[in-house]
């Protein structure tokens, strides 16, 4: 079976080590990835995928503020708000933005309702600007970004490795939300479950790396390859031709990030 194209729609690319970035980007090509999302942490981390996008086009930027550290000060947000403003004409989405489910499991002193605030800034720069959300919302946390979303209408909305019950997985889904999966399907019956259950027509493919992964990708470095394995087992799971599933998904990412790669344009 030959390989299709692939987009990781969620990863970050400026948290890998020098080396390891040229690694990734010089096999891109050999590893039919046409483009990566690369999501940011914090106003440094969007301008370090800025001088990486500006070096290779196949680089796509999400600017945000990535939910699981401490709330940045009104400074820190204001400068961050007004970079992206300045320079949205080069960024596809807002992201990594969203609640700080682990943060909050990890220290019972943070409160959720800052965070909350926090997220809806950014729901309301990406509305205003007209670009696409990717965000982290787990469990139980998942609905309360859906009323945000929805308290906005903001329809453009990517939930990056989601996980959540079947009510909203049901919502996530009616909404016409999409949510991306990991390498991890091949060995989490939790995320083969969310696969069955979610339609083809709303998945996107991810690896959130440099974030390193348990089965047979233990002890490596995250590699955007490994895509490959991830739509093999999507396509096992939905009982369709792998050649389909990668059309598909890769097809409606670059719908909705508003990409035009190489392959695109044949
Ligand atoms: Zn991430």
């Amino acid at each position: 079976m030959s390989k299709g194209f692939l987009i990781d729609s969620h990863t970050h690319l400026d948290l890998y080590e020098l080396n390891d970035q040229e690694k990734i980007l010089k096999e891109m090509k050999i590893s039919s990835v046409e483009a990566l999302i690369s999501v940011s942490f914090h106003l440094q981390s969007v301008k370090r995928n800025l001088d990486l996008a500006r070096r290779d086009s196949r680089v796509k930027v999400a600017a945000g503020f990535h939910p699981e550290q401490r709330l940045p000060s009104d400074g820190e947000l204001s400068n961050l708000q007004k970079f992206i403003q300045e320079h949205e004409s080069e960024i596809c989405a807002i992201g990594e933005v969203g609640l700080p489910f682990y943060l909050m499991r990890e220290n019972s002193a943070i409160t959720l309702s800052p965070y909350q605030e926090l997220l809806e800034v950014f729901i309301l720069q990406a509305k205003h600007l007209g670009k696409p959300i990717n965000l982290h919302a787990v469990y139980e946390h998942a609905p309360i970004v859906c009323d945000l979303l929805e308290k906005h209408s903001v329809k453009n909305a990517h939930f990056h490795w989601f996980k959540g019950d079947v009510n909203t997985i049901k919502r996530v889904k009616d909404n016409g939300y999409f949510v991306s999966i990991t390498p991890d399907v091949l060995y989490e019956e939790e995320i083969q479950q969310l696969v069955r259950l979610f339609p083809l027509e709303q998945l996107m493919v991810e690896t959130d790396g440099p974030w390193q992964f348990e089965g047979i990708f233990k002890g490596r470095m995250t590699h955007p390859t490994w895509m490959h394995e991830t739509i093999k087992k999507i396509a096992e799971l939905k009982k369709q031709p792998a050649s389909l599933v990668y059309k598909v998904i890769f097809e409606q990412t670059c719908a909705f990030y508003n990409l035009s790669t190489e392959s695109t344009e044949i």
